[in-house]
């Protein structure tokens, strides 16, 4: 190699790395859940815990000291954004304030490289894998119920239900000019893009009701990605008579779903679904349970159909698609630094009884699948704060700036102790009576502020403190580091 000129030598060097890159083995994790169940902290949490020696007891190679390098590298797939994990940083970590939640699907691919736990594999050299975490809305999970469905049958599911009671405002608006539209109504771009529109309010609103947290297909319509004002997320269900005829608008609608299932639904299921290898689908249980019944009956049902996502052998198309299968899935409900840490473990049963509900009616079967309750990020701190005679388990925290607890005002530095309440030890009444998190007004509206960094033990990094973050991690990929 000394003969070499530079030039020859940094060629070699660099197929050299190519073909060891290529060699080195990969392992696609998909981050999910619906909008605001935590992903784009969960992502930041994980990374910036394994940049920097977080304190990770349940992750086993990082415990045992095996894993030995941890860099983030150029992402395989040149077509999809980048991860912002930089900016997450600076908001969470520099700033102490939360960053900007999941808009459309993003990737990071970390490497990572350990020494194995077996001897056979000590023997094979220092090993390597490629972490590629890939986020994405959950929101389009939904549309796997589309694929099924033509346009006929799913306006009238979606019409359907509409005739639940009572509607939000913005549902009544959209079931009025339904009823307004003569059925013979010509086909025309300004009307459907109004009537687009009083759909994607209804959809909004039926997800926003404290009640329900409904989530319905299409998932574009709740979280459009680049797909803005696009034709595509252009059309609405109509109330049909019979087969649409030529030029008229239900036609047009037609046309546009069917767009809609070709360019956007499939591209998304083959393209990046179908190539994941592990899953992590995020669950903010604990707002449905503040809600009550109806609230985490939705949730089952939507736990369902993400299930169903998983289970492709359904759907022979799909089925045919997937070259590899998810083989492990974790569901994790996310922000129990809100519950006092003797509640964590009923958390994860009350998760564990909708998962349950929820495979039982996709059937599912195939991949191994858990369930945990976590915090990415811990915002809060343990305490026992006397009141009169009584010993009261607390959580403290420093509200956001500008957040209102009580008719008070926070700026964003003064501590408050706050009493979680208990969530029932039988995991079925979540589904007869509000569980009581906590007292009315008190977790609902109480948004802490990241913390501050903590010290590890050697005292020589800083961390981000976390609640089972590590067990997360080592049911996700564990098993590919040993
Ligand atoms: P995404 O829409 O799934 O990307 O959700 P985000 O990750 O942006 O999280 C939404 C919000 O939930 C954040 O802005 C935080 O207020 C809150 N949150 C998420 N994870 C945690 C956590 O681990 N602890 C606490 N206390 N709040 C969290």
């Amino acid at each position: 190699l000394s003969n070499l000129t530079g030039d020859a030598r940094l060629a070699m060097e660099t197929l050299a790395g190519r073909a060891r890159d290529l060699a080195t083995p990969s392992v696609r994790l998909g981050i999910t859940g619906l909008s605001r169940a935590g992903k784009t902290v969960f992502i930041t949490a994980l990374v910036h815990n394994l940049l920097h020696g977080g304190r990770l007891p349940l992750f086993q190679a990082a415990a045992s000291g095996r894993l030995s390098g941890v860099r983030l590298d150029p992402q395989p797939d040149d077509a999809v954004p980048r991860f912002d994990y930089e900016a997450h940083v600076d908001a969470l970590v520099d700033r102490r304030l939360w960053p900007a939640s999941t808009r459309m699907i993003a990737e990071l691919r970390l490497t990572l490289s350990y020494e194995s736990a077996t001897f056979l594999g000590r023997n094979f050299g220092r090993g390597r894998l490629h972490l590629d975490l890939v986020d994405y809305p959950g929101e389009w999970l939904l549309d796997l119920a589309l694929l099924d469905r033509d346009y006929a049958a799913w306006s009238r599911d979606a019409v359907s239900r509409l005739t639940a009671q009572p509607l939000a405002e913005a549902s009544q608006r959209f079931l009025d000019a339904l009823k307004e539209l003569p059925p013979s109504a010509a086909e025309n771009e300004a009307e459907a893009r109004r009537l687009a529109e009083l759909f994607t309010a209804h959809l909004r609103a039926r997800r926003a009701d404290p009640e329900a947290l409904a989530a319905e297909p299409p998932g574009r319509f709740l979280m459009p990605g680049d797909l803005e004002g696009s034709p595509l997320v252009t059309f609405a269900p109509l109330f049909l008579d019979g087969e649409p005829a030529r030029g008229s608008l239900a036609a047009m609608m037609a046309r546009r779903y069917e767009s809609y299932r070709t360019h956007v639904v499939r591209p998304f299921f083959r393209d990046h679904f179908s190539r994941l290898d592990r899953q992590i689908v995020l669950v903010d249980a604990l707002a449905a349970l503040d809600r009550g019944p109806a609230a985490v009956h939705e949730l089952e049902r939507v736990l369902g159909e993400v299930m169903a996502a998983f289970r492709p052998g359904k759907l022979s198309w799909l089925g045919s698609l997937i070259d590899r299968r998810v083989d492990r899935i974790l569901f994790a409900a996310t922000k129990a630094d809100h519950l006092h840490h003797r509640d964590h473990d009923r958390l994860e049963a009350i998760l564990a009884r909708l998962v349950a509900g929820a495979s039982a009616r996709a059937s599912f079967a195939g991949a191994t699948v858990d369930v945990a309750a976590i915090a990415a990020v811990r915002a809060t701190r343990q305490a026992v704060v006397r009141r009169g005679g009584e010993r009261l388990p607390a959580i403290i925290g420093t509200p956001m700036p500008g957040e209102r607890i009580d008719g008070e005002t926070y700026d964003g530095d003064t501590e408050i102790a706050l009493f979680p309440g208990d969530l029932p030890a039988d995991p079925a009444a979540v589904f007869e009576a509000p569980a009581s998190v906590a007292p009315p007004g008190d977790l609902r509206f109480a948004r802490f502020r990241p913390p501050r960094l903590e010290r590890t033990p050697d005292g020589l990094g800083l961390v981000l403190p976390h609640i089972r973050l590590d067990r997360a991690l080592q049911f996700l990929i564990g098993d590919r580091l040993a």
